[in-house]
C-alpha cells in the first residue's frame, strides 16, 4: 500500500533537531550530527546555523547564517516533525545564540544538548569568547546537559589554566548537568567527568587512543541527544554516547592529510 502524505507512521525513530556548523570536509559539524544519530536508531533534522571552510587539518573561514533564515528552517521542521531532542554545535555568533534561545521556546519540555563549540579540531576559532559567555548565560540554564572539552570548559568558566574540578565550581550554577571531556587532557587515560544537578559527581574513564581526531565532540554530543530522545536517563545515555565514541574513534580513518574521522557507521551499512 502506497502511504498518503498525510498519513502518520507508526515506526518513525525519534527526530532530534541538530543546529549545527556544515565542516565541508564532512568530519563535524552537521555530518557528524547526522551519522552519530543514524548510528543511534534516530533521524536527524540537520538545521545549517553556519557555513565554513576547512579540510580535516584546520579551518580557514566561517559565515555565520542570517537568523532569519536559522529561524525559517527551525520551524519548518518543529511544524512538521515530533522533535524528541536537539542538539546544539557550532553558533558562531552571540546572535545565533540568542536565536537558538527563541527556536527553544517553540520546545518547552525538550531537552537539549549543548556542545559549546568555539574551536575546531585543528585549534582554528569557530566563535569569538564572547559566544562562549553567551551559551554560559544564556543557553546552558535551558539546556539538560552540556557537554565542554576542556579547553572549552577553560573559556566558558575564564579560567585559563582550570582544572576540570574549578571549571565546574564555576558553571555548575549556570547548568543542569554538565559532562567536561577529557580527550585535551594530560592524563593517562582519558577521564570524562559528569557533575550533575543533584551534586553527584562520575567519572568515566577510557583509555587514551593515539592521534588527533576532528568531529570527536559533535559525535559525543550527538550521539548523546539520541540517547536522550530515545528515553535513555541521564546518566546512562552519558555512557552509552561516551562508549559509541571511544569506539567511533578506535575505528576512526584518515581520509585527507590532517586528523583522524571518527567511524560513525559500520562499514557494511548498505550491503
Ligand atoms: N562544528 C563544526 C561546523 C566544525 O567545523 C567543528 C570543527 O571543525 C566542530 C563543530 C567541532 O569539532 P569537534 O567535534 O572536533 O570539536
Amino acid at each position: 500500500m502506497v502511504s498518503s502524505p498525510t498519513m502518520k507512521t507508526t515506526n518513525s525513530r525519534p527526530v532530534v533537531l541538530c543546529l549545527s556548523g556544515h565542516d565541508p570536509s564532512g568530519g563535524a559539524g552537521l555530518q557528524a550530527d547526522i551519522e552519530a544519530l543514524i548510528a543511534q536508531g534516530c533521524h536527524a533534522a540537520p538545521t545549517v546555523t553556519a557555513l565554513t571552510v576547512q579540510d580535516t587539518v584546520n579551518v580557514s573561514d566561517f559565515r555565520v547564517l542570517d537568523r532569519e533564515w536559522v529561524l525559517a528552517q527551525a520551524h519548518a521542521v518543529i511544524a512538521d516533525l515530533p522533535v524528541a531532542a536537539v542538539k546544539l554545535g557550532m553558533l558562531g555568533s552571540v546572535q545565533m545564540v540568542e536565536t537558538v534561545l527563541e527556536i527553544m521556546q517553540s520546545l518547552p519540555g525538550i531537552p537539549l544538548v549543548c556542545d559549546p563549540v568555539l574551536r575546531a579540531g585543528g585549534g582554528g576559532a569557530l566563535g569569538k569568547d564572547e559566544v562562549g559567555y553567551a551559551i554560559r548565560e544564556r543557553l546552558l540554564p535551558v539546556a539538560a546537559i552540556a557537554t565542554p572539552n576542556l579547553p572549552e570548559a577553560r573559556i566558558l568558566a575564564e579560567l585559563p589554566e582550570g582544572t576540570p574540578d574549578e571549571c565546574a565550581e564555576k558553571l555548575l550554577p549556570f547548568c543542569r548537568n554538565l559532562l567536561i571531556t577529557g580527550g585535551h587532557g594530560d592524563e593517562t587515560e582519558v577521564h570524562n567527568r559528569l557533575y550533575t544537578q543533584d551534586g553527584q559527581r562520575h567519572t568515566f574513564t577510557c583509555q587514551r587512543l593515539p592521534g588527533s581526531y576532528h568531529g570527536s565532540g559533535c559525535t559525543l554530543a550527538s550521539a548523546l541527544s539520541g540517547r536522550l530522545a530515545l528515553g535513555e536517563e541521564l546518566s546512562s545515555a552519558v555512557r552509552t554516547a561516551l562508549d559509541y565514541t571511544w569506539r567511533t574513534l578506535r575505528d576512526a580513518e584518515q581520509p585527507g592529510h590532517g586528523q583522524y574521522v571518527p567511524r560513525r557507521l559500520p562499514l557494511d551499512f548498505c550491503p
